[in-house]
C-alpha cells in the first residue's frame, strides 16, 4: 500500500464491522521466539508486503514474543491475534494444537509454558549427548547459542548440525539422527490432548488443530471436537487439493473453522513464505468473531 492511501480499518476499531474484501490472513507463524529466524517486526513488515490482513505469532511452546508483534503489527497496519503452537502426545502420535486469542496472563498457563521450556533444554542437552556417543561432537553451548532464546527446538539442532559440516543438510539431521525414532531422537514430555485443550480454552482461547494431513489421525476429529477444538488448519503448504477438499468438508459436518497459514520459519525452512497459505475472508471473519 502506497503512503498517502488509508489503511482500512481493522476490524478492533470498528467492533462488528465487516472486513475488507479480500481480507486474509495467516496464522500460523514462528519467530526468533522459539525456531524461526525473523523477529516479529520483521515478520510484521513481512506479512504487510505479502497483503495478509491478520497474522497470528504462533511459536512453539511460548507466548514470550506476543508484545512485541502485537506492537509492530499496530505499526505496520496488520491485525494481530495472539497465538501458540502446543505439540501434544497422543500414543505414538505427536498433535499439534494451535491457540488463538488468548491471554499469557493467566498463573497456570505461564507455569506450564515454563516447564515445557525447561523440558526443552533437558531434552536437548539428552539429544547432544546421544550425537556424541555417536561420534558427532556437538556442543550444547553452541546449539544453544544458535537458538539464542528461550525455545529449543530440533530445527535448531538440524541446522546447527548442516551449518558445522556434521550432515550435508538439515534433511540429513533429521534422516540420519534426529528425526522421530532416529538414534539421536529423544522424545519429550507433552501434553495430553485434553490437558492442552483445557489449557488454551482456559487462557481464553480457541484451539485449532494444525497441519491435519501431516499428522493422518482424521480418526481422531470427531473427539477433539467432542474436547473443544474450534477449527482445522486446512489451508498448508504441504496439504494437496485433495487434502483441502476433505477437510473443508470435514469442517462443514463439525461446524468448524478452516483456518489457513504458512507454517513459516524464516531461512531454516526456505521454501515457505508468508501468505503461501493462508486464511479465507469468510473463514477469517468467523475465527475474528468467536475470539
Ligand atoms: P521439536 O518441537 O523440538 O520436536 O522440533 C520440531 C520442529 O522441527 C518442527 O516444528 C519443525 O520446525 C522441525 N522439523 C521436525 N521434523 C522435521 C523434518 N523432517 N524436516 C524439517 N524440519 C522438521
Ligand atoms: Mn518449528
Ligand atoms: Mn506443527
Ligand atoms: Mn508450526
Amino acid at each position: 500500500m502506497s503512503k498517502t492511501e488509508t489503511p482500512h480499518l481493522l476490524p478492533r476499531d470498528r467492533p462488528g464491522g465487516p472486513l475488507p474484501p479480500g481480507a486474509r490472513g495467516d496464522l500460523h507463524l514462528h519467530s526468533r521466539f522459539s525456531d524461526g529466524t525473523l523477529t516479529p517486526e520483521e515478520i510484521a513488515r513481512e506479512a504487510k508486503r505479502a497483503g495478509m490482513h491478520t497474522i497470528s505469532l504462533t511459536d512453539h511452546d511460548t507466548m514470550a514474543g506476543v508484545p512485541e508483534a502485537r506492537k509492530a503489527c499496530r505499526e505496520a497496519g496488520v491485525h494481530f491475534i495472539s497465538g501458540v503452537e502446543l505439540s501434544v502426545g497422543y500414543g505414538n502420535t505427536e498433535i499439534h494444537l494451535l491457540g488463538y486469542g488468548l491471554d499469557s496472563g493467566g498463573r497456570s498457563f505461564r507455569d506450564t509454558l515454563d516447564m515445557l521450556a525447561a523440558e526443552r533444554e533437558e531434552r536437548m542437552e539428552k539429544m547432544v549427548r546421544r550425537l556424541n556417543t555417536l561420534g558427532v561432537a556437538a556442543l550444547i553451548e553452541e546449539v544453544r547459542a544458535g537458538a539464542g532464546g528461550k525455545i529449543l527446538s530440533r530445527l535448531h539442532l538440524a541446522t546447527y548440525l548442516a551449518k558445522k559440516g556434521f550432515v550435508k543438510s538439515r534433511q540429513e539431521a533429521f534422516t540420519r539422527y534426529i528425526g522421530n525414532g532416529k538414534p539421536a531422537y529423544v522424545r519429550r514430555r507433552r501434553l495430553t490432548l485434553k490437558e492442552s485443550i483445557d489449557l488454551i480454552i482456559g487462557a481464553g482461547g480457541l484451539p485449532v488443530l494444525a497441519h491435519p494431513a501431516m499428522t493422518r489421525r482424521d480418526d481422531l476429529i470427531e473427539y477433539l471436537v467432542r474436547l473443544g477444538i474450534r477449527g482445522l488448519e486446512v489451508y498448508y503448504p504441504m496439504h494437496s487439493p485433495g487434502d483441502v477438499a476433505r477437510y473443508q468438508k470435514i469442517c462443514r459436518r463439525f461446524d468448524l473453522i478452516a483456518t489457513g497459514g504458512s507454517d513459516f520459519h524464516g531461512a531454516d525452512k526456505p521454501d515457505i513464505s508468508i501468505g503461501m497459505a493462508s486464511t479465507p475472508p469468510d473463514e477469517l471473519e468467523k475465527l475474528l468473531r468467536a475470539l
